[in-house]
């Protein structure tokens, strides 16, 4: 039986600022697909011809979008966020069939830059001269397209940490993108580490369309109950409770004079996490709407 995603469907009845104010609402979520459905001139192949680039100018029409969500609980509290919001918007809750829906409106998701990265969908690859490293993954539903506010913070914080011949350590790999980041930019060795099977499945698919290093490795596990070997840089884009709760195994997974990067809290949680890494000072802040991430070095 295929699933059925939820989904909201949203309609402007002017042109007007909707999009960006729904684009910050929606930082605070996980939509796993956006459909831009307004009308528009289409390129040959449709709206989601892959091997044509984007109208660059399209003549303004009011904002037409379903989201698309893995969980509707999630799709009802953004469904109110949005309300508040925006309270003239027009939304309705849906029942997306389609199993290829969201796959399919995934692929008008375009490269974006982080630090000294660029994530890049496949059909959205930069020229080859461009003065970045490019990590190329196939946006996943369950784990994650690299454009998350905070996996995005991490890959700026690790642009900031020469990790040229470090070990790195990145919990809870998702779809491997910090990992991977990592790996090219000349770590000794990086172990992407994630408690589900299927995200290390999709870190491995992402590997494949990238030229990695042989010095990465993928591992199911859970680094609390089955630890890997400490590390010079460690990496984790977890949630605050999780941060907070699994301080002291992750702090035992960070080498003497290592660093830390965490993510996946928000600013309501930052006194927690920080307390619970007091052994560390912070050294650089991002603040993305209400997700924070934090690069920590040792106090000494
Ligand atoms: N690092 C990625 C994904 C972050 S999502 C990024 O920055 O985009 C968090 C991931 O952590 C999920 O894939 C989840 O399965 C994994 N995870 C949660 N708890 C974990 C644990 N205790 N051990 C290992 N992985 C865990």
């Amino acid at each position: 039986m295929s699933r059925t995603w939820p989904v909201l469907v949203l309609r402007a009845k002017t042109v007007d600022d909707s999009e960006e104010l729904v684009s910050g609402v929606l930082a605070d979520f996980s939509p796993v697909a956006i459909q831009d459905l307004a009308e528009r001139p289409l390129p040959p192949g449709g709206l989601w011809d892959p091997t044509f680039p984007p109208i660059p100018d399209p003549p303004p029409t009011p904002l037409h979008w379903n989201i698309c969500f893995n969980d509707p609980d999630e799709r009802d509290l953004a469904a109110a966020a949005i309300h508040a919001a925006l309270p003239d918007l027009a939304i309705e809750h849906v029942d997306l069939p389609d199993e290829d829906w969201a796959a399919r409106s995934q692929r008008s998701l375009v490269a974006v830059r982080a630090g000294r990265f660029i994530i890049a969908p496949p059909w959205d690859l930069p020229a080859d001269d461009v003065d970045a490293t490019v990590i190329v993954i196939e946006p996943s539903m369950g784990f994650g397209t690299g454009h998350h506010a905070t996996t995005r913070m991490c890959l700026r914080l690790l642009s900031e940490i020469d990790v040229s011949d470090l070990t790195v350590l990145d919990l809870g790999t998702g779809s491997g993108v910090l990992s991977m980041a990592a790996a090219l930019s000349g770590a000794r060795s990086v172990i992407g580490l994630d408690v589900d099977q299927d995200a290390i499945n999709s870190a491995e698919s992402s590997a494949r369309l990238n030229t990695l290093p042989d010095t990465i490795t993928f591992k199911v596990g859970d680094f609390r109950t089955d630890p890997p070997p400490p590390a010079d840089v460690v990496l984790a884009n977890l949630t605050g409770g999780m941060l907070i709760a699994a301080a002291r195994a992750i702090v035992s997974l960070v080498r003497p004079g290592g660093q830390l990067v965490l993510s996946g809290f928000d600013q309501s949680e930052v006194t927690g996490v920080l307390h619970a890494f007091e052994a560390f000072v912070e050294r650089l802040r991002l603040v993305k709407d209400h997700w924070v991430a934090v690069l920590l070095l040792p106090r000494i």
